[in-house]
């Protein structure tokens, strides 16, 4: 399964991650247009500060036990066979909020705009990750895992 690995001490909070993830599920057709306003345009990762003020990024760690899906009522979060990826299905989402109090890096969120869906990481499709292509320090890489979580590639 591809996941997505951190170094934190690679990142430079450049936030191009998180441009790159709006993009990707925007209607812009660039960066140039890309409305950066626009609620619609939201952001499936995070850059924050911790206590002690070190950059932390954070992205959906796909987990094996993952507790949004156990915590989904609805049946709108499920496991990709195929990837093993947890994907959201807003169409059946019903906005209990479940998923985003049950994940403990905050990597369910409610969608801005409708206040009603929640949106988490699809990892692009399974296409290729673009908050990683865009990384410029290679913070954050895909890497491969077996479903006992250890690194193979
Ligand atoms: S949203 Fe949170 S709990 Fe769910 S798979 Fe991602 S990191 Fe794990
Ligand atoms: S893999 Fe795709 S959806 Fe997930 S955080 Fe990166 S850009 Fe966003
Ligand atoms: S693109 Fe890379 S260096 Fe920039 S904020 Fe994201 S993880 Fe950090």
């Amino acid at each position: 399964m591809k996941r997505i690995h951190i170094d934190r001490e690679a990142c430079k909070a450049c936030k191009n991650c998180i441009i790159a993830c709006m993009l990707q599920h925007s209607e812009a057709e660039s960066i140039h247009n890309l409305n950066l306003t626009d609620i619609n345009n939201q952001a499936r990762n995070k850059i924050v500060l911790n206590n002690n003020d070190e950059v932390v990024p954070l992205f959906c760690r796909h987990c094996r036990d993952s507790e949004c899906l156990t915590a989904c009522m609805s049946g709108a979060l499920s496991r990709d066979k195929k990837t093993g990826h947890i994907i959201c299905n807003q169409k059946q989402c019903v906005g209990c909020w479940m998923c985003v109090m049950s994940c403990s890096y905050g990597m369910v969120m409610p969608e801005k705009a409708s206040q009603e869906r929640t949106l988490k990481c699809d990892m692009c499709g399974d296409d290729q990750p673009q908050c990683v292509e865009n990384c410029p320090t290679g913070a954050i890489k895909v890497i491969e895992l077996d479903m006992k979580e250890k690194v193979i590639k």
